[in-house]
Formats: C-alpha cells, structure tokens, sequence
C-alpha cells in the first residue's frame, strides 16, 4: 500500500507544478503598447507610440535627432 501512496503524492505534486507553471500572466508591456496612441514623425513619417515620441510645437518626432532637424528646417 505504501507504494500507491508514493504514486498519489507524486501525481499530486505533478498537478500542483503543471498549474503552477501554466497560470497565464498577462504581459503588460503589450496591454500599455495596444492603449498607448501612434503617433507620425513629422521628419521621416515613422509612427512610433506617443510615450517614445518626442513632441515640439505639436509635431511629433521619432529620436531628439528628426526632432531638432524639423524644428531648425521649419524656422529657416
Ligand atoms: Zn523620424
């Protein structure tokens, strides 16, 4: 009897890691990217989400480096 006690055990302790590893976890990074608006680089016409865009007088820009070669071309 005591070897299909060692067998409920382990089948007990198979369950219980099986559940264990297969709980869904939800990624957050793609539940924020699917809220998060797109927005057009105003230089190159890249979307990029708002939260990494760069914004200079209503324009948005992809990288510092668009941004300030839209703003000085727009001045001249
Ligand atoms: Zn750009």
């Amino acid at each position: 009897m005591g070897r299909l006690l060692f067998w409920i055990v382990l089948i007990a302790v198979a369950v219980w890691l099986w559940r264990h590893f297969k709980r869904p976890t939800p990624p957050r990074a793609d539940t924020e990217a699917g809220t998060t608006p797109m927005v057009r680089c105003a230089q190159c016409g890249v979307h990029v989400p708002q939260n990494r865009a760069l914004q200079h007088e209503s324009r948005w820009y992809c990288s510092q480096a668009h941004l300030t070669q839209g703003s000085s071309s727009g001045d001249r």
